[in-house]
């Protein structure tokens, strides 16, 4: 079953001799449970093409439908509650509340409904995530690795049809970015969540089941990796992370069927 449904998608900026077409005739559909990586040149559309999936922005043709709703024939606020309920978004620089403590910026997605999510959900998303004694703090009292790990949790809290990263660990280092994307990978196998991740950081990329590489607005090719890189950390790694996402149950039960999974 497809998720993701993307038809001819165009989105230009400006006018006349200004114009910009950002994106240009893109379709392509994404089955339930796969993990997509775009990639791409800076300029190529893929925040552009990020914000239209992730409903924050209107496209100028073309449509996008997930889970059976073609999102675009939603008016504003219909359409802010079903971005809200079915999508997650993680930004580079996480766009967290400065006012609200960490575990209130998770629950925030049911907040905003008028709900709570159970104690088990956010004391399972708080241990999953490395922020159960950092559950108290604002955003200013984390370090950036913990504040997008606050933003990948805040993504995951009402189990959304679809995840949409874009470049989630451009601001991090290397050893906070791999958390990162261990935490999307861990989401994507645990929960079978469905994640499109823009990344120009290849060895990421072919952690993905999938890459798609845009170009001037189009796609320029689209693969599927049947053999997934999987990174193993060392043990000097292992201590300085502090904590394993991966050692709560269940993890790795169930590996992508398409691939072979390789140390
Ligand atoms: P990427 O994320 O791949 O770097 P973007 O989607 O941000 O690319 O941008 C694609 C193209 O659209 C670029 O030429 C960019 O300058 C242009 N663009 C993006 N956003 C806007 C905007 N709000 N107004 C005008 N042009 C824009
Ligand atoms: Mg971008």
């Amino acid at each position: 079953m497809n998720i993701l449904t993307v038809t001819d998608l165009t989105k230009t900026y400006g006018r006349g001799n200004a114009a910009i077409n950002a994106l240009d005739g893109v379709s392509f559909t994404v089955p339930k449970g796969q993990f997509v990586a775009i990639v791409g040149a800076s300029g190529s559309g893929k925040s552009t093409l990020l914000h239209l999936l992730g409903g924050v922005d209107r496209p100028t043709s073309g449509t996008v439908t997930i889970d059976g709703q073609e999102i675009f024939d939603m008016n504003e606020s219909n359409l802010a509650i079903f971005r809200r309920r079915n999508m997650g978004i993680v930004y580079q620089f996480y766009n967290l509340i400065p006012t609200l403590t960490a575990s209130e910026n998770i629950m925030l997605p049911f907040l905003l409904d008028g709900r709570k999510p159970s104690d088990a959900t956010l004391d399972e998303l708080l241990q999953t995530t490395g922020l159960t004694n950092r559950k108290d703090h604002l955003p200013s009292q984390l370090s950036g690795g913990q504040q997008q790990r606050v933003s990948i949790a805040r993504a995951l809290v009402n189990k959304p049809a679809v995840i949409l990263a874009d470049e989630p660990t451009g601001n991090l280092d290397s050893k906070a970015g791999g958390l990162i994307v261990e935490l999307l990978l861990l989401a994507n196998k645990r929960y079978g969540q469905t994640i499109v991740l823009i990344t120009h950081d290849e060895k990421i990329a072919l952690q993905a089941d999938r890459i798609i590489t845009l170009s001037d607005g189009k796609i320029l090719s689209d693969e599927e990796l049947f053999v997934r890189t999987v990174h193993t950390r060392s043990e000097a790694e292992e201590a300085e992370v502090g904590f394993t996402p991966t050692v709560a149950a269940g993890f790795g039960a169930e590996p992508h069927s398409n691939n072979e999974v390789v140390a």
